[in-house]
């Protein structure tokens, strides 16, 4: 068993787990006691009987029941408390938050009402066969003892085998996922170029491998469900044809007989049946592997309770190293970095150089590995996070709009600003002539994720977000990026009014937005290298 299903199990109260189990032993009870009953009433043709071997039946179900419904309330618990512990929990991972929080957990379900009763079974209902049979025909007993191994190692056998096809399967699928969204991305291009015909050889090439892959997992799953009937029939058989030959010969009472005859394959049926089980409940085993690991990863920083002054601050970054959870390298490495108070510092850099985790950093999104971000002297991480959230703004480099009006958007710099300090903001930020220009002005709803305005209007309306949010500190990402030049001017002149008075953080490549830079700093692979002065900081 894996840790996480030890660990799955252990979500479990221990009286549940308790309660399961006897339930699964007085189920076992029943089943021999029906044997027996079948088998006495069968050999002496005895009706008397069969009233009991109905209740022995009934009862066996009536418990199957009450089992099913004691598992699938501990289902429902555990889950209600993972889901309150993901909500609660501060894990930075919040895409792979809501797929647990939705759907994704539904799927330990078979986990519990399935494996969970079944593990059970297999452990209890083998060995209360086996003792009844020794008790019966102990020869019996000693080929069923023998051979019932060889179900389970079988099983592990070929699950090995499943598991590594499946991985292939999985790997093959992803490739292909991957390279059928670059295509479909650079469609237009390749026909520009006239390389569709090579793509849709590559394609293909890779849906046949993926094909191959499919068909090969689910070739060796059919095989193993074979291997395993197989297994459990020759040792059945194995116990049925001396039964046999003895019957004949008179060696063996016919009652006696037949009660092996029907006990036997009741000791392989749970273990063969926990098989199918395990590979039902992997899909819940794998959502909670997740959960598990959304729970375990290191909390968000949260921070203290230090509080500093409201004013403009000094962000001083002190050998920051930042490392991505899974990445080889570091994003950031021994990056210092000293912000006076109402500087405004611009980092360059080629993509993938830590500029945005640079300011993920100092928004306090991003936890360093070692070093520290001193915030007038106050260690960032002492620091009340929402607090300091609030006296930040922030223009991500491709701000997300809702499908709201155009002036909730701005709002959410502030949700309670009245309308005249929205316009005020779009003001500022050079987004007011276009808002005018539109049918409904700033009540104009707009489309989902913001359809309906250019990238150029968006990074506008975020900057106007930003603005009316106020805070004392600004960190733009890019914010020019991929605009044109009329665009550019009049998100640059929006910002320069955003800026002003404020210590500023903000990545930068083209000359207009440096211009609002006192400072250049540049990164590369994580370091900062030598710093290029434009002109003198104003307290550099
Ligand atoms: P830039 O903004 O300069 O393009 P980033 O700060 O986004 O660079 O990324 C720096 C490095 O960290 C890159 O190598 C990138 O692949 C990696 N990185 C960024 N975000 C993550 C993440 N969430 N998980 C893992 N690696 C990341
Ligand atoms: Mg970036």
């Amino acid at each position: 068993m894996k840790g996480v299903e030890r660990r799955l199990l252990g979500l479990l109260p221990r009286r549940v787990l308790v309660a399961l189990g006897v339930l699964a032993a007085a189920q076992g009870v029943l089943m021999v006691v029906a044997a027996g009953l079948l088998a006495e009433a069968v050999a002496g043709l005895d009706a008397g009987l069969l009233p009991w071997l109905v209740a022995a039946v009934a009862g066996r179900a009536v418990l199957a029941w009450v089992s099913s419904l004691v598992a699938g309330r501990a289902a429902a618990e555990v889950k209600r408390g993972l889901r309150e512990a993901l909500l609660r929990g501060e894990a930075p991972d919040a895409g792979a938050r809501v797929t647990l929080l939705t759907r994704g957990l539904d799927a330990v379900d078979p986990f519990f009402a399935g494996y969970v009763p079944q593990l059970l079974a297999a452990c209890v209902m083998p060995p209360l066969v086996v003792a009844r049979l020794v008790a019966a025909d102990w020869a019996s007993a000693v080929v069923v003892l023998v051979t019932l191994p060889l179900v389970p190692v079988f099983g592990v056998l070929v699950g090995m085998r499943t598991a590594a096809l499946t991985g292939r399967q999985w790997a093959s699928l992803h490739r292909l996922g991957g390279h059928f969204r670059d295509v479909v991305a650079g469609l237009s291009t390749l026909r520009a170029f006239g390389r569709t015909g090579h793509q849709s050889g590559v394609v293909r090439a890779l849906a046949e491998e993926h094909r191959r892959a499919t068909t090969g997992a689910l070739r060796i799953a059919f095989l193993s469900s074979l291997v395993l009937e197989l297994v459990c029939a020759l040792s059945v058989a194995l116990v049925a044809v001396p039964v046999g030959l003895r019957l004949l010969e008179g060696g063996m009472g016919l009652s006696t007989g037949l009660l092996v005859l029907v006990l036997t394959p009741e000791a392989y049926l749970p273990l063969r049946a926990l098989g199918a089980r395990f590979h039902a409940s992997a899909e819940g085993v794998a959502a909670a592997e997740e959960a598990f690991g959304v729970l375990d990863a290191p909390p968000a920083p949260s921070g203290g309770r230090a509080v500093v002054g409201e004013g403009v601050p000094e962000i001083v970054l002190d050998r920051v190293t930042v490392r991505y959870p899974g990445a080889d390298g570091a994003a950031l490495e021994e990056v210092s970095l000293r912000i006076a108070a109402g500087e405004r510092v611009a980092v360059t850099g080629p993509s993938g150089a830590g500029k945005s985790t640079l300011l993920l950093v100092v928004a306090g999104l991003v936890r360093p590995v070692s070093g520290r971000v001193l915030v007038d002297g106050v260690d960032l991480a002492d620091m009340d996070a929402v607090a300091w959230r609030r006296r930040l703004g922030w223009v991500p480099q491709r701000p997300h709009l809702f499908a709201a009006s155009v002036a909730d958007n701005i709002r959410l710099g502030d949700p309670g600003a009245g309308l005249d300090r929205v316009v005020e903001a779009a003001r500022a930020a050079v987004a007011d002539g276009f808002v005018a220009g539109m049918s409904q002005g700033y009540a104009t709803v707009l489309g989902e994720g913001g359809a309906g305005v250019s990238a150029g209007q968006r990074q506008r309306l975020a900057v106007a977000r930003a603005y009316l949010a106020g805070g004392p500190v600004m960190l733009l990402d890019e914010p020019t990026a991929r605009l044109d030049v009329r665009s550019e001017r009049a998100l640059v002149e929006g910002a320069a009014r955003l800026l002003e008075g404020r210590t500023a953080l903000l990545v930068a490549h083209r000359p207009a937005l440096l211009s609002l830079a006192g400072r250049v700093v540049r990164l590369e692979g994580g370091r900062v290298e030598v710093p290029v002065g434009l002109r003198e900081g104003k307290a550099a």
